[in-house]
């Protein structure tokens, strides 16, 4: 595994991290054998949210049970935007990752005016402040979706940041391309997520190389088994250069998804109807691109909530970073995988 500096942190981060989406649909027995094989296999950053579900939870029991727990950096994030909030927010963390110290603490999915209310007095970033001059965090971070909201963040010096988090792969490389050199110019570490477009871009070594040849610090990738496990660390101790066939391939891959597609962050769940809406997007992905019709509708079929359940509450819509017309796709889904 190859290692890179986080930032001006001064810690020294996996260029594999591990993403803590996946794991809380994980049993527990599968999310500490995942874990214990990603630290096994040279992984030393874990990046998980207070929203991942037990992720926290999932995570912190796995980490106390493994030798190489005083080396892990933990990450967490959270969306709370007032000084109580937060104060909270970082203490509950610490409980569920069992530790006294998590390395880097981040503001969750700023959207619009967020960013205002947590600088403003009472705001999320007394809480973080202070956490940090207690020890209770080592830096502060930001993690986003969007990019007018992030490059102004970036260079705004009322906000005492030491990395940004971004979504980097050959789809959103066009949108967020831009922050790489605003963060090296304000010394972030750049923590890189959906370095494989939610799972969409089969072409893991060529996906995370096209990432790592940046000087980002880390790709976070969710894993959910060890085969996962071992196929992304492989990528981590390769040579990150793309031949130009390789190249083409990803850049097919990319122009197939387009970019008004789901990337299974799970941020517009729970559904109050109880659809899997990730799931439900992506069997419809796969019936439309890669001509296996029958295997997605039969998955389809095997849901227990489906599209005609909706309620048309529009709250998936409010929640997704990268603004979907989620109805209208989950409409498109049921049609295709009905039909
Ligand atoms: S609009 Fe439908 S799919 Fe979206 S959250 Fe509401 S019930 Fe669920
Ligand atoms: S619909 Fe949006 S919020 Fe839901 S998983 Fe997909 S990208 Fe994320």
């Amino acid at each position: 595994m190859k290692y890179r500096k986080l930032g001006n942190t001064g810690l020294s981060v996996s260029v594999i991290g591990f993403g803590g989406v996946p794991i809380n649909r994980l049993e527990r027995p599968q999310a500490e054998r995942t874990l214990h094989a990603a630290l096994d296999a040279g992984i030393n950053v874990i990046d998980t949210a207070q929203s991942y579900g037990d992720s926290q939870d999932k995570i912190g029991r796995a980490v106390q049970s493994h030798p190489h727990r005083h080396e892990v950096i933990l990450a967490t994030k959270s969306q709370e935007r007032s000084a109580e909030g937060m104060s909270q927010a970082i203490d509950e963390s610490l409980a569920a990752l069992r530790t006294d110290h998590i390395h880097l603490y981040q503001i969750h999915d700023p959207r619009e005016g967020d960013l205002e209310r947590i600088a403003a007095p009472g705001g999320a970033l007394e809480a973080l402040i202070a956490a940090r001059e207690r020890g209770k965090i080592g830096h502060i971070g930001l993690s986003g979706h969007r990019p007018g909201i992030l490059t102004p963040a970036m260079r705004d010096d009322n906000l005492p940041l030491s990395t940004v988090q971004i979504p980097l792969n050959i789809v959103d490389y066009p949108l967020f391309r831009a922050h790489i050199p605003v963060a090296s110019e304000q010394g972030l570490g750049i923590l890189v997520m959906k370095p494989l477009c939610g799972g969409l871009i089969t072409s893991t070594r060529e996906a995370l190389s096209f990432v790592l040849s940046h000087p980002v610090s880390s790709a976070l990738v969710g894993m959910d088994c060890t085969r996962e496990v071992k196929e992304n660390c492989t990528a981590g101790r390769q040579s990150f250069d793309l031949s130009e066939e390789e190249q083409d391939e990803l850049q097919r891959q990319a122009d197939v998804l387009g970019v008004d597609f789901c990337r299974r962050c799970e941020y517009c769940l729970p559904c109050p109807a109880g659809l899997e809406i990730p799931d439900i997007l992506r069997f419809d992905r796969y019936y439309s691109s890669y001509f296996t019709e029958e295997w997605a509708q039969e998955q389809y079929r095997q849901l227990e909530s489906n599209v005609s359940d909706c309620i048309d509450c529009g709250t998936c819509e409010e929640r997704c970073p990268y603004d979907l017309p989620v109805r209208e796709q989950l409409e498109a889904a049921h049609r295709h995988l009905t039909s």
